[in-house]
């Protein structure tokens, strides 16, 4: 089964705009990726509170038309429990699209998490998802040709642990505190093609007045100094973008600077073919 990945956001959890404040750029949606088979088999990373505009444009590719099934997606991973990446799992409920057992792949403390706290146990109980307990470093597959692997990363662990995701050749890692409280980063990236980043904040200049060692995500300038070398054979994009960050204007000169060292700016439904 041929499989394209398909990115259906790039903003940071409150999206771009955020709600009562503009952004930078052309508006994005809340970080997001999909992977969608030939077949029309759906797995969707991140439930995001976008996602039923999200999911509404991947219904319309003529590959979704094919699907044989009345769930608008088969499978769901959810990289951890801050808003922007699990409070969309309420469209999938009684009140909404009303999914029957859609497979939702999660850590052992994001299954905790669900089942302990409402309204999250109710699409477990109502049978509209239907948890897979997975341990993070465990390959699995969910459907013929794809294998993924959560890799667990430092990143504020207020309700659950979180995530990066390995996607076959891909690895979508939303969010992360910082690069030097994850000694495996280098090794872990060299092993994908395509890694897209948390590109949260581009300078501390974006966060005027707050003190930088509570700001839990890695500033642009680092992770393109850091990875460079890694972008001269593999696509390094970078997403979960503060609605203030300049790169979110891909006409700025910040976005032009990360180009020029090798680097991508993720745009939405950016897709690519997943090799396997
Ligand atoms: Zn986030
Ligand atoms: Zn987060």
């Amino acid at each position: 089964m041929a499989w394209t990945c398909v990115v259906l956001g790039t903003a940071q959890d409150g999206g771009n705009p955020q709600l009562g404040s503009p952004g930078v750029g052309p508006p994005r949606m809340v970080a997001s990726l999909a992977a969608l088979a030939d077949d029309g088999t759906t797995l969707l990373i991140d439930a995001t509170p976008d996602v039923k505009a999200q999911l509404s444009g991947l219904a319309s590719l003529p590959s979704h038309q094919r699907r044989d099934s009345p769930n608008i997606v088969d499978h769901i991973v959810l990289t951890h429990a801050h808003m922007g990446h699990y409070a969309g799992l309420v469209q999938f409920g009684k009140e909404a699209h009303n999914a029957r057992g859609i497979k939702c792949w999660v850590t052992p403390s994001m299954a905790q998490f669900l089942r302990s706290n409402q309204p999250w146990r109710a699409l477990e109980d109502g049978g509209h998802i239907d948890i897979q307990v997975t341990e993070p470093g465990k390959s699995f597959a969910p459907a013929p040709g794809l294998e993924l692997r959560l890799v667990q990363v430092p990143h504020r662990p207020d309700f659950t642990d979180a995530v990066g995701v390995s996607l076959n050749e891909v690895f979508y890692l939303p969010d992360i505190d910082g690069w030097e409280q994850w000694g495996e980063a280098e090794q872990v990236l060299a092993r994908h093609r395509i890694c897209l980043l948390d590109a949260t904040f581009y300078d501390p200049a974006e966060l005027p007045g707050r003190d930088i060692s509570h700001i839990s995500h890695p500033f642009v300038d680092d992770t393109v100094a850091r990875f460079s070398h890694l972008a001269a054979d593999r696509r390094m994009i970078l997403t979960h973008l503060n609605h203030s960050n300049p790169i979110s204007d891909p006409e700025s000169a910040e976005a032009e600077s990360v180009r020029r060292a090798g680097f991508e700016v993720a745009a939405d439904l950016m897709a690519f073919p997943l090799s396997n």
